[in-house]
């Protein structure tokens, strides 16, 4: 039986990888300091015998002996990874050095979850992975880009230095069941907004694009790239259907039947303005394309959402 380390392993993405892992007869270690994880997103899997919880700060050396390890532990929406940028940095850089020195010290493989954010505001549309991005160094949403930027390179350095095998993917807006409904980002707050009637927030004048994969899509691409042979990546893992924000309220309004108003907040300071993934890379090498529609996938969160709000 594969024992897996998944960091993060109690938020949105890692908790629907690690109920992924243990489907598959793999046994899981779950870590996470819980800043946006929460207990209730692993409850259902804390009675498994494969699987184990272990609270525990990646800024800190962790030891233990595994096969692989998935590296997602780093908190992803703006107004958290910016509630404390240089912890959010430490996260990310300390992070994924102390992850690489445990794959180094048992013979693990690694895979980190790197982000579309790498790429900046891009001036190449859509971005393939060989665009090296135009990205703020002293913004605030540099803490985030920077860290997993740094990060990817201290992921190159030691699979060069020390022959560490080493995965890297960057993962595009992700949404599915379990991400935080006050996380801040946009397909949790116009869920939200939309259900309660509450006013829609489109930052800016909602021209600006995104384009929205669904989280069980990208558990598979996750799962794909870290059982490849001879590839490191990077590869980007997302939805390649781009929408504005404008019409990404819309499409909520429409499936939610909702009769909340837009309204529009002054644009945060270094939004991208368009994002789009190239996938052809995925496709040639781990033979992955996203196969859930943004409806099919909206109405599988939304009926979440509507769970959680009923309490
Ligand atoms: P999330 O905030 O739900 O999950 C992050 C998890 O990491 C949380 O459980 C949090 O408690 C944990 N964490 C944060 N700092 C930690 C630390 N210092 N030590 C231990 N645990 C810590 O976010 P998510 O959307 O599930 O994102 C997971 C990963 O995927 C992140 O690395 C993020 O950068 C990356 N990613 C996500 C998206 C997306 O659209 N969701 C896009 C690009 C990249
Ligand atoms: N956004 C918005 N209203 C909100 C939250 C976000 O219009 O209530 C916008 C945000 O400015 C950005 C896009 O939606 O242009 C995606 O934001 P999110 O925080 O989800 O992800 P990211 O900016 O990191 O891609």
């Amino acid at each position: 039986m594969k024992k897996i380390l998944v960091t993060g392993g109690a938020g949105f993405i890692g908790s629907n990888l690690c109920e992924r892992l243990l489907d598959e007869n793999c046994s899981v270690i779950c870590l996470d300091n819980l800043f946006t994880g929460k207990i209730e997103n692993i409850q259902h899997l804390l009675s498994n015998p494969n699987f184990e919880f272990v609270e525990h700060d990646v800024v800190d050396p962790f030891s233990a002996k595994v096969d692989e390890i998935y590296n997602l532990a780093c908190p992803a929406s703006p107004p958290h990874y910016q509630f404390d940028p240089i912890k959010t940095f430490k996260t990310s850089v300390l992070g994924v050095l102390n992850m690489l020195e445990l794959a180094q010290s048992c013979g693990a493989r690694i895979l980190q979850a790197s982000t579309s954010e790498v790429y900046g505001d891009p001036k190449v549309h859509p971005q393939k992975e060989t665009y090296w991005g135009n990205v703020n160094i002293n913004g605030i949403r540099s803490c985030y880009d920077e860290g997993k930027r740094a990060a990817e390179t201290l992921m190159c350095d030691f699979h060069r230095q020390n022959k560490i095998d080493i995965k890297i993917i960057r993962i595009f807006n992700t949404y599915g069941p379990r991400m935080d409904e006050n996380d801040g980002r946009v397909v949790s707050n116009f869920i939200v907004q939309a259900l309660k009637g509450e006013d829609i927030t489109v930052y800016g004048d909602g021209t600006q694009t995104r384009s929205f994969c669904f989280v069980d899509d990208l558990i598979e691409g996750m799962i794909r790239m870290m059982n490849s042979e001879n590839f490191t990546g990077p590869v980007n893992l997302g939805n390649d259907s781009e929408r504005t924000i404008n019409e990404f309220a819309q499409n909520i309004l429409k499936i939610t039947g909702s009769n909340s108003k837009i309204v529009y907040r002054p644009l945060p300071s270094d939004d991208p303005t368009q994002r789009r993934p190239d996938l052809t890379l995925a496709a040639e090498k781990l033979n992955w394309r996203p196969k859930t529609s943004l409806h099919d996938g909206l109405l599988k969160t939304i009926d979440y959402f509507k769970l959680k709000i009923k309490g």
